[in-house]
């Protein structure tokens, strides 16, 4: 893979419309709910959920889902540590990207090591990047195997997967931890819309600046 680099004889283009402008049309302010978790833990079941309740309520989000990235933007990359470094990178600066356009983001990753989310906070901004570790237990998720996966990376089809031939490193201090295999699916929705909550700005509420 090519070497990052900062081009040379780039000028960065101010814009003129501002954050707060996007916040008045948007109603809200923006955010990246950062979902990681191994693979069947439930976070793409999650995610999804949660963008539909999301725009019925009428509040601008998008989901940005591990295996869909990898069918276009980052179909060139695989599952060894450098490339799922890579992955997480280019997504943080896509979520980065769509909250700038004032977008709630919700990413769901496996996201296994800590060092690489740690970069994405650093990214896209520590007041802007809420972790939810989907702790699901790998049992659990090994029990559902909703993709055949784990089956198949037992069998030795499947190299470098995660909780079973990679790592999975924890959230340290997540700001939300959700184990799926002991609720439904509207409590989880409910506690994580309770973590958004303070980023949604209500009809009758007034605001402030962005003038
Ligand atoms: P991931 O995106 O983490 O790989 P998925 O969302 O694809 O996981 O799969 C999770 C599986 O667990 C799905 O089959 C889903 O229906 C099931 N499931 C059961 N209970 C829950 C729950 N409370 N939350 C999320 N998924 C759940």
């Amino acid at each position: 893979m090519n070497q990052l680099h900062t081009a040379s004889n780039l000028v960065w283009q101010s814009p003129q419309t501002t954050p707060e402008h996007r916040r008045d049309l948007l109603k809200q302010y923006p955010v990246t709910l950062w979902m990681t978790g191994l693979s069947g833990a439930g976070k793409s079941t999650l995610a999804f959920a949660l963008e539909k309740r999301l725009i019925s309520q009428g509040h601008a989000c998008f989901v940005l889902d591990g295996d869909n990235v990898r069918h276009g933007l980052n179909r060139d990359l695989d599952f060894s540590p450098h490339a799922r470094t890579e992955n997480i990178r280019r997504v943080a600066e896509v979520a980065k990207l769509m909250n700038s356009a004032g977008l709630i983001v919700i990413s769901s990753f496996i996201s296994p090591y800590r060092e690489d989310r740690g970069a994405a906070r650093d990214i896209i901004g520590n007041e802007a990047f809420l972790e939810i570790h989907i702790s699901t237990a790998l049992q659990d998720c090994e029990r559902r195997d909703p993709k055949g996966l784990y089956q198949k990376a037992r069998a030795g089809l499947i190299s470098d997967f995660t909780g079973i031939s990679a790592p999975y490193e924890p959230p340290l201090t997540p700001a939300l931890s959700i184990d799926t295999s002991s609720s439904t699916v509207d409590s989880c929705i409910e506690r994580m819309l309770k973590l958004v909550e303070p980023f949604l700005i209500r009809d009758n509420e007034s605001r402030c600046g962005g003038s």
